[in-house]
């Protein structure tokens, strides 16, 4: 199948689990997850449809955001100090903060900039060693120390879950989605408002995810490769 078809045959898939779920569509956001293809892949998901990408590298982000600067473009991977001021400039959403050096670096960049940064907080829900991500227990303390940053929003917390184990995923979408519950309900008024955003499923688990409570799920092969398998 093409790209297109992919994208929409997801975007479908995702409706019609919103609606098996209770829940409406539009409180789910498809994030096509482009790091693997090159820009004519980016092109034909906007084809058929894709508004929200996301790349896990600071260089492939900044170019692509300056060449399609009509889609939304969310920052997804590893964090380094040095490439701060280029994710900020590019990424509407920035998925993977989890400490708070890099956060005050983010403040500071958004503030150079005259603007605010919407970020979630990565939690290793898991506790997988290979997983980055703030511990649940110390997830509280970090984002109440972010939301205090002026040109910082959190909006809200991020996983990702185990792959092959579809047991140990569901697992820490659930204990994501008690956590932001938590979190939320010891933020003020003005922070509890913006924090609404649950990022968690991929390829291989995002129906999962979604019924688990997630408002954004980020899918890479599932729309690019022409081999994945559900
Ligand atoms: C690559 C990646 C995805 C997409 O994974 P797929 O299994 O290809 O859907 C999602 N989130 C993050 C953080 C990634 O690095």
């Amino acid at each position: 199948m093409s790209v297109e078809d992919q994208y929409r045959r997801v975007a479908a898939e995702v409706a019609a689990v919103c609606e098996q779920c209770g829940r409406e569509p539009s409180d789910v956001r498809l994030i096509a997850v482009s790091k693997t293809v090159g820009p004519e892949g980016v092109a034909a998901a906007m084809e058929a449809g894709a508004r929200d990408f996301g790349e896990n590298r600071p260089d492939q982000l900044v170019a692509r955001a300056a060449q399609f600067p009509e889609v939304r473009w969310h920052f997804i991977g590893n964090i380094q100090s040095r490439r701060i001021p280029d994710i900020v400039g590019a990424a509407a959403l920035i998925h993977s903060l989890h400490t708070l050096r890099h956060g005050q670096k983010i403040n500071e960049a958004a503030a150079r900039l005259g603007t605010v940064q919407d970020v979630l907080v990565e939690v290793n829900v898991s506790g997988e060693a290979s997983k980055s991500g703030v511990a649940p227990q110390e997830a509280l303390m970090l984002v109440r120390a972010l939301a205090a940053l002026p040109h910082l929003r959190v909006r809200g917390l991020m996983t990702m879950a185990p792959q092959g184990d579809p047991a140990a995923a569901e697992a820490a979408f659930r204990g994501l989605a008690v956590l932001a519950g938590e979190i939320r309900s010891s933020l003020d008024d003005a922070e509890a408002g913006a924090f609404t955003e649950l990022s968690m499923g991929m390829s291989e688990d995002w129906p999962c995810a979604i019924a688990c409570g997630a408002t954004m799920v980020r899918v890479g092969r599932a729309i690019f490769s022409d081999s994945f398998e559900e």
